[in-house]
């Protein structure tokens, strides 16, 4: 079974019937992420020897595509883990990958990623957690994590910091984090629109320490490392986007083609074929984003190809959710179809991992360099 076939399997058997009850108990479900990682689905992009899959991007995205069926939550989840292994496992000291790399690709291990503060979200460069030097070559982290996914679960976070007192770039560094030490709690716990069982809050840092070793990326480095693991953040997203589109069109699908009225079905109106024809074209052209995306990742067109892909997928997913829950009348206002925590997971997808203003920042940021260069052609 491929590791895509696999994913679908589990988000079937697995997510898909579980969801309701992780939401009621409110309670992240670690049990499935070791049933996920004995599939595979937790080390997609590590290398074998660390215990991974070894999949190229291209060939590991369409596992969350199938997650996003399933729960987008979930498969954000998923996501930020596997960023984060892939990251250690790749990257990390030898120190830092053995100690790491069997606990994270067999699930035991939670991986985290934090770079956001209460003031900095989009102006990531306006960080401020501070990394003291103590002496020794390692750190002492000071400072206050905002919307930390996975908070008070992760056990091991890819942290951004920073050596002075910023703003800008040239001093930010990553380092491993052990969530387990004195100097990390998690402070607040936040009340979210959706996904109850997605613990997400601010994570406090007063003297936890990093040695030299867990430093990955140092001072100087740490921005463009970051946003390495954002751009592949980012196609998964796409794909998580896609997959929720598609699911939410079977549902309206299955719906109108049963739904009797006017002597006929739902799916003889033709604005309704016609509203469900363009998620369709939505869903094709989604998947063909983060497909190409996913091909060019870590190229020099990576990250404007998953910057196009985000900017997409994840507001073709709102579309979606609303038309089809439309096409489903009152019931789409059920909670017992998915279609309502998809419109919120939907609104959730647009955000994470750089919302769709930021990805129009980098797309024309682009533009503007083809501008330039059209001048520069002129005679
Ligand atoms: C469910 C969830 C989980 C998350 N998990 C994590 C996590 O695990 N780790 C982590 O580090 N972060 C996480 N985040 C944070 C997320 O990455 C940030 O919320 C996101 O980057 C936006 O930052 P902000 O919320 O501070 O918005 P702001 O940066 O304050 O932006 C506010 C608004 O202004 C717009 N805007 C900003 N800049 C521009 C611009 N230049 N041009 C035009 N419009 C602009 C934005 O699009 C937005 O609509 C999570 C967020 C959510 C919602």
């Amino acid at each position: 079974m491929s590791v895509v076939e696999a994913a679908r399997r589990h988000a079937r058997e697995v997510v898909a019937p579980s969801v309701e009850r992780w939401e009621r108990e409110g309670r992240f479900p670690r049990d499935a992420v070791e049933t996920a990682a004995a599939d595979g689905l937790c080390g997609l992009f590590a290398p074998p020897e660390a215990g991974g899959q070894g999949l190229t991007f291209a060939e590991g995205m369409g596992v969350f595509e199938e997650l996003g069926r399933a729960d987008a939550s979930y498969a954000f989840a998923l996501s930020m883990h596997n960023a984060v292994t892939t990251v250690i496992t790749r990257f990390a000291h030898d120190e830092v990958r053995e100690r790491w790399a069997g606990p994270l690709t067999s699930g035991r291990a939670l991986g985290g990623f934090s770079l956001t503060e209460p003031h900095a979200g989009s102006d990531a460069g306006a960080i401020t957690t501070r990394a003291e030097p103590d002496g020794s070559g390692g750190y002492l982290l000071s400072g206050r994590k905002a919307w930390v996914s996975l908070a008070g679960e992760v056990d091991v976070f890819a942290l951004v910091c920073r050596t002075g007192a910023g703003p800008g770039y040239e001093d930010v560094m990553v380092v491993a984090l052990a969530a387990d030490q004195p100097g990390v709690r998690v402070s607040r716990l936040y009340d979210t629109m959706a996904s109850a069982f997605l613990p997400i809050g601010d994570v406090e840092l007063d003297g936890a320490r990093v040695s030299a070793t867990e430093v990955i990326a140092p001072p100087g480095a740490g921005f463009q490392a970051a946003l390495g693991a954002i751009d592949v953040a980012r196609v998964d997203i796409a794909a998580i986007s896609v997959g929720l589109a598609a699911e939410a069109l079977e549902i309206a699908l299955r719906h109108a083609a049963s739904r009797r009225m006017f002597g006929g079905v739902e799916l003889d109106l033709q604005a309704i074929q016609f509203a469900l024809a363009d998620v369709e074209t939505d869903v094709v052209a989604g998947r063909l984003l983060y497909r190409h995306a996913a091909e060019l990742l870590g190229g020099p067109e990576g990250a404007v190809a998953a910057a196009h892909a985000k900017r997409f997928c994840p507001d073709a997913a709102l579309r979606a959710a609303v038309t089809c829950s439309e096409v489903l009348g009152a019931y789409g206002w059920l909670n017992e179809t998915p279609l309502p925590r998809f419109i919120a997971l939907a609104k959730m997808l647009q955000v994470v991992d750089g919302t769709t203003e930021i990805q129009r920042v980098v797309i024309a940021r682009e533009l503007r360099r083809r501008a330039a260069a059209l001048l520069g052609d002129r005679p």
